[in-house]
Order: structure tokens, then sequence, then C-alpha cells
């Protein structure tokens, strides 16, 4: 066969075990169907380290060049790490650092598989969260008071005050600032739109505005205006939804619901929710992930990490059975995007193929370990990474007869 040609998408390579399986899946599932076209940046911690983490700001300005990335885990350095690879510093999270470059929202969803029920039993398509990872709790100011008055106070740019008693203590308590801006709201709103005109999904999203009035109700209204003015007609011409609605009202329809939507959440609640609903999907290797800019960049990536408990027996020479399929997932999200964005069919199909023939070798009977005990079909046979990709890998050759 003549090989899939593709423009350049930016290829992030990473640490530890999903390393190992990077290697694998390019060398024997993409490799020999598609003639890869990849701006290449290592940002595994070593080389962080030697460029003082600048390749880490130089793949994020790739993607916004590109507009498509694929990204392999990443360590996140602690004061451990910092000794294990003898760092000059305590280099911040790469997923931080890119985030903050392509100002995105980060949208996870769960890689469906017949033979793994979620344990809510309804849901039979995908719930994708996605998390305004930006202020509130996360950034807020906090005391812890005596008696006395606690003040809201704000000072405008030519010094006016403005004052509101928050409460006036007649024992010991406790006092928490929290804050967000318009700027960070509109572009997490202009994400969620965007991507779920991309993926043809139903947008929802949820705050308590009832109780929050100014507060909550600020991201109401700038979701609201957004949407009537940039992409109410896109909706409709599609037969998309969005909908709004208080959290606690989202939270029992999303438990009776059959899923196939996206959920948009505040910070705190997409951190609670997003590890609820991938736990009741399953697995955390079977998690997909994708940064999606205000302005339509695509970064993907798997939810997990570098699985380094795997990566330590690797190094003493076990061949382990790590779950390859999210950054399979990554990939193949990445090369469809690559794609639609320029019409290329061959691609885009290459894309299905492989998440179709990685699909077929787990409901075959075949998958790593950390399936087995979820699996509910007729039996199934433990296999290694190694094994696991060779099964897909002969499957896609058969689809393509090369
Ligand atoms: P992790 O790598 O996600 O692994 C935690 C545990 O989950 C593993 O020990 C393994 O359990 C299971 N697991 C995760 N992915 C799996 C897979 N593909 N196949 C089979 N089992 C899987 O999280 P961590 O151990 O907390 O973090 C390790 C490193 O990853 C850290 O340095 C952290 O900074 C980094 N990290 C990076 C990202 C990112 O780049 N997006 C995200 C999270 C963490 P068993 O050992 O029980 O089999
Ligand atoms: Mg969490």
């Amino acid at each position: 066969m003549e090989k899939i040609k593709m423009n350049t998408i930016v290829e992030m390579d990473g640490d530890e075990m999903t390393r190992i399986i990077w290697k694998s899946i390019k060398d024997e599932l993409l490799s020999p169907f598609v003639e890869l076209n990849t701006e290449y940046y290592d940002l595994g911690l070593k080389y962080r380290d030697e460029t003082n983490d600048k390749v880490t700001v130089e793949a994020g300005e790739a993607i916004k060049k590109h507009r498509v990335g694929v990204k392999c885990a990443t360590i996140t350095p602690n004061a451990q790490r910092v000794e294990e690879y003898s760092l000059k510093e305590m280099w911040k999270s790469p997923n931080g650092t890119i985030r903050a470059i392509l100002d995105g929202t980060v949208f996870r969803a769960p890689v469906l598989v017949s033979g793994i029920k979620p344990v809510v039993k309804n849901w039979s398509e995908p719930i994708t969260i996605a998390r305004h990872a930006y202020g509130d709790v996360y950034k807020s100011t906090e005391m812890r008071v005596p008696q006395g008055k606690a003040e809201l106070v704000f000072t405008d740019k030519d010094g006016k005050e403005t004052r509101e008693t928050i409460y006036d203590f007649e024992c010991d308590g406790v006092l928490q600032g929290q804050y967000n801006k318009d700027s960070s709201i509109r572009s997490f709103a202009h994400s969620c739109f965007k991507y779920a005109l991309s993926t043809n999904q139903d947008l929802w999203f949820s705050t308590k505005d009832t109780i929050s009035k100014k507060y909550d109700q600020t991201f109401k209204l700038i979701f609201q205006e957004i949407y009537e003015n940039d992409y109410k007609a896109d909706f409709e011409k599609a037969g998309l939804e969005y909908f709004y609605t208080l959290i606690d009202d989202a939270v029992a329809r999303v438990i009776r619901s059959k899923g196939g939507y996206i959920w948009a959440c505040k910070n705190y609640d997409g951190d609670v929710m997003s590890d609820m609903v991938s736990t009741a999907f399953g697995s955390l290797a079977m998690m997909t992930s994708v940064l999606v800019s205000p302005d339509g960049n695509y970064e993907y990536e798997a939810a997990h990490g570098t699985v380094t408990r795997h990566y330590y027996r690797y190094l003493e020479g076990e061949k382990t059975s790590t779950n390859p399929i999210a950054t399979i997932f990554a990939w193949s999200g990445a090369l469809r995007k690559r794609g639609e964005f320029d019409g290329n069919k061959p691609l885009m199909e290459f894309a299905d193929n492989l998440e179709k023939c990685s699909l077929d070798v787990i409901e075959s009977g075949f998958m790593t370990k950390d399936l087995v005990g979820l699996w509910e079909g007729s039996e199934a046979t433990a296999v290694t990474t190694d094994e696991f990709i060779s099964l897909i890998a002969e499957r896609l050759h058969k689809v393509y007869g090369n």
C-alpha cells in the first residue's frame, strides 16, 4: 500500500512507561500505514531540565501554529523527582504550562467497550466533562479569624472603595476570598461551544446561580450571551442543544441519562465530578483528554500519568501489562482532527480503523490486566502491552492489506 500522507501535527514525547508505549504505538500502529509528519518535542523530564523547560513553551507555541498536537504523559516534578533526576529546579507541570499558553479547557471522555459496563447501568454513551481550570477556590485567599468584623473591600483603579460586610463574628471563624475573570470564563465558554460542535454533542452547563447571585450568575450570563451571539445558529443547524441548569439538577439528570453529551462544570464541580464519572465508567486507563483553546486548537492526550509503578517493573525486565488504549486514542484523536482540518479522508478513516481495531481486540477477549477484573463478557485473556499492540497491528494490516 501507499502510505497515507498528512500535514504536520505537534508530537510531544514524555516519560517512563508511557514513553515506552509511545514508541511501540508509533513503530507498530502508525508508521506502517501513515507517512507520519510530526514536529517532535521531547518533553521527557531530562530534556525539559536540559532546556530549562524552554522545550515545553516551544511545544505550546507550535500547537498554536499547527493547530493539532498529541502529547505523551509526563512527570510533574516534586521533591522526590528533583532528587531522582538531579533537576536544576522543580519545573512546573507541562500540562499547566501548555494550558496557559493555549488558554484552553480540558475535556475528558471515557472510551467505551462492550463487555465493560459502567457502574451506572443506563450510561450507554460517553459523558465528557469540561472543567474550567481557573480561579475560584483554587486561587482563593483564606484566613482564620477571631471575633470581629469581616468586610469585602474593593478598590478601583481611581482609589474608590466599595465595601460590604461579610459577617460580624461573635466567635472564632474562617473566611475565604475567591475570584474569577470574565476573560477566562469567556475562553472557557468558547472552548465548550467549539468542542460541542466539533464532536456533534449537546452541551450542558451548570452552576449554583440561585444561591450565588453575582458570582455564579456571571458564569451563566456569559455562557448565554456567547451562545446567542456566536453559536446558536450553528447549534441549530447541527440539531444540537445548549442546556443550562442548576448543578444539583444536573447531577440528578446525569445519573438518569444515557450519556452522549458534554457537561461543562466550574472548577470545583469539574474536579469532583470528573473523578466520579471516570470511576463509574471503569478504568483511568480508558480515559482520554483533549485540551481545546478558545480559538480552536486541539491537544490530545491520555488522562492517566506515566504509570511509574509499571515502569520500575519494566526496568527490572518484566513484560508489563500496561493499557495503551488512552494513548492510542490520543493519536487517533489528533490524526482525525488533522484530517478534518485538511479534508484528508484517508487520514480520518485511518483514525477510525485504528480505534475499531483496538476495541476489536478487547471485544474478542484479549486485554491488559487492568481490564480483566472489569470484564463481564465471556472469557478474558490477560496479555502484555506488546502482545496487545501486536494484536491491534495484525488487524490493521488485514484492513490495509500490507
Ligand atoms: P498514573 O501514572 O496515572 O498511575 C496510577 C496507577 O493507575 C498506576 O500505578 C496503575 O495502577 C493505574 N494506571 C494508570 N494508567 C494505567 C494504564 N495505562 N494501564 C494500567 N494501569 C494504569 O498516576 P501516578 O502514579 O499518580 O503518577 C505517575 C506520574 O505521572 C507522576 O510523576 C505524575 O506527575 C505524572 N502524571 C502525569 C499526567 C499527565 O501528563 N497528564 C497526569 C497524571 C500524572 P497499578 O499500579 O495498580 O496497576
Ligand atoms: Mg479530582
